[in-house]
């Protein structure tokens, strides 16, 4: 209340009604799109007797929001909204690619400042790892954790992929001085770390190793667990690839080497690494190192190196099915995160431009019920056997039906057998929601120079654009809590509302 009476008075009201025009405005074109309807994407859930109850309670955005300064939740409720005018975030995006980026200091300088102020303040945890650790203790008080991502795009040389280990190093040291269990991960891109030419050539000998097995041994290969099923997409190698080269090899063991010093400093430290998914192209060898390194690191009763399963492609259940299954065979608790997919138009280009069928399912729903179905089948395997579930989304339904199954499993927060996760500016009431009802929740921290930053930024611009993108929830559930917040700065009698701190603050 008292950080709510120093918000300076007039400012605030015209901060609020710049927010209120800007929601309005949102509401008025999506209705008319609608013929007249508000579309289910933009009303507040409420409670239905179906369970919603128990799990979100959007209704009280007193409670959701009571960790959240008004500052902050101005500044979200400005960018999502912004974000959501397609015009805008496209005349942003067409800046940001200009020529004039390049060519014009004084312009791009200017653009710059302009980005960091706005969507980068609001997607981006900090420029380095003293300001990332900012965030992270910030949202540990608020009862939340993060994982920290250096946010390090594709290498093409062994110099980049050296110069990007130490960074990623420098993060683990940095992660063992912030408190204890508030970062859940040190998220490695292994793009970053091995050549991604490299990433390709292994890729297509595994696929040709797995289609020929009984005529085709690859010799440097090390012991790891399945990569593929039988419907994972193959067309990528058509023919026999030629053997690695003596320089390959050198460099794939190099590649072993970079993952193995960031695993051994994270690790050391007891924070556990995820390793994120990428295209098909290059997700087998990906899988290769991941799994190659789970079976290394993996020894306790938690896993320690967590690899990433994309719901979005046919033959993810089938893979998860068949890698868990190995894994408890050999006595390694499997630990996955489980995304939906960021790479859907590349892929579908892709095997469009081949005439093949595309990895991806054919339909919103497919990958929806996909899901749905590896959580589900996760959840049943690690709620009486080893194994973690880090389960990445802001879909509400797929939260909302994945924590009334943990619930009814009695997972919560101990045992970290599950972590629900999303990104920094991203889905915050159902962040909140989940915090509030007794899980750990995470946020995925990208950190790094502004400059270093920009396709993650460009990325997150696209992903919130439109009326009826994510955010819409959130931005409603904003305007809400802005409004009551107004209003309670005139009435005496409201009480501040303690937030959800976080339990394991001591540990
Ligand atoms: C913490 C975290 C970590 C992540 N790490 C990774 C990672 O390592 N690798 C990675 O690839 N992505 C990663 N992502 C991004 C993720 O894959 C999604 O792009 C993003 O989270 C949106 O999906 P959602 O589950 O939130 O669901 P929603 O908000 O419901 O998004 C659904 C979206 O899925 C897309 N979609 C998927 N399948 C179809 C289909 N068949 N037809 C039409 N549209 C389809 C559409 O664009 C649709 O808008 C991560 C996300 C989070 C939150």
């Amino acid at each position: 209340m008292a950080m709510i009476k120093k918000v300076d008075a007039s400012s605030y009201k015209m901060l609020s009604s710049f927010v209120t025009r800007l929601s309005s405005t949102t509401t008025t074109t999506t209705a008319s799109r609608t013929g007249g309807q508000t579309p289910v994407e933009n009303r507040i859930p409420t409670a239905t007797g179906d369970g919603d109850v128990e799990i979100f309670d959007f209704e009280d955005t007193r409670r959701l929001f009571a960790s959240v300064p008004t500052r902050k939740l101005l500044h979200s409720a400005l960018t999502l909204n912004v974000c959501a005018m397609e015009r805008m975030v496209d005349f942003s995006i067409g800046v940001m690619n200009s020529k004039m980026m390049e060519t014009n200091r004084v312009f791009r300088e200017a653009v710059l400042k302009v980005i960091r102020h706005s969507a980068y303040d609001h997607f981006v945890a900090g420029a380095d790892t003293v300001e990332a650790g900012r965030t992270v203790n910030r949202l540990w008080d608020s009862g939340l954790r993060g994982m920290l991502d250096y946010g390090l795009e594709h290498a093409v040389d062994n110099e980049s992929c050296d110069e990007n280990t130490r960074e990623l190093i420098k993060t683990a040291e940095s992660a063992h001085a912030l408190p204890t269990s508030s970062v859940s991960f040190v998220v490695v891109k292994i793009t970053a770390i091995c050549p991604v030419y490299l990433l390709r050539r292994v890729s297509d000998l595994l696929r040709w190793e797995h289609l020929n097995s009984s005529s085709f041994k690859l010799s440097w290969k090390q012991q790891t667990l399945p990569i593929f099923s039988e419907s994972s997409p193959f067309y990528h190698t058509l023919q026999q690839p030629a053997p690695l080269s003596a320089a390959e090899e050198h460099d794939l063991e190099l590649a072993h080497k970079r993952l193995t010093s960031i695993c051994d400093k994270s690790i050391n430290g007891n924070i556990p690494v995820m390793i994120d998914a990428e295209d098909t192209s290059i997700q087998p060898a990906i899988d290769y190192l991941t799994y190659w390194a789970a079976l290394n690191y993996n020894k306790g009763p938690k896993p320690m190196v967590f690899g990433t399963i994309q719901g979005y492609l046919k033959d993810a259940g089938k893979r998860m099915s068949i890698t868990k299954k190995a894994a408890d065979k050999m006595g390694v608790p499997f630990g996955v995160k489980l995304v939906r997919g960021a790479y859907m138009s590349s892929e579908r280009k892709l095997a469009h431009s081949l005439g093949v069928d595309s990895p991806v399912h054919d339909t919103l729903n497919d990958t929806h019920d996909c899901y749905n179905g590896c959580a589900s089948f996760m959840l049943d395997q690690v709620s009486n056997g080893p194994g973690g579930l880090v389960l990445a989304t802001h879909n509400l339904e797929s939260g909302k039906l994945a924590a009334q199954k943990a619930r009814n499993y009695g997972i919560g927060k101990e045992g970290e057998k599950l972590e629900f996760a999303s990104l920094y500016g991203m889905a915050e009431g159902m962040t909140f929601g989940l915090r509030n009802g007794g899980f750990n929740v995470s946020k995925y921290l990208p950190f790094g120079p502004v400059e270093q930053i920009m396709p993650y930024l460009l990325r997150r611009a696209e992903e919130n654009k439109g009326l009826l993108s994510s955010s819409s929830l959130d931005r409603q559930l904003l305007k809400q809590e802005l409004k009551r917040r107004m209003k309670s700065c005139f009435s005496t009698n409201e009480k501040q509302f303690k937030p959800t701190t976080n339990s394991m603050a001591n540990n």
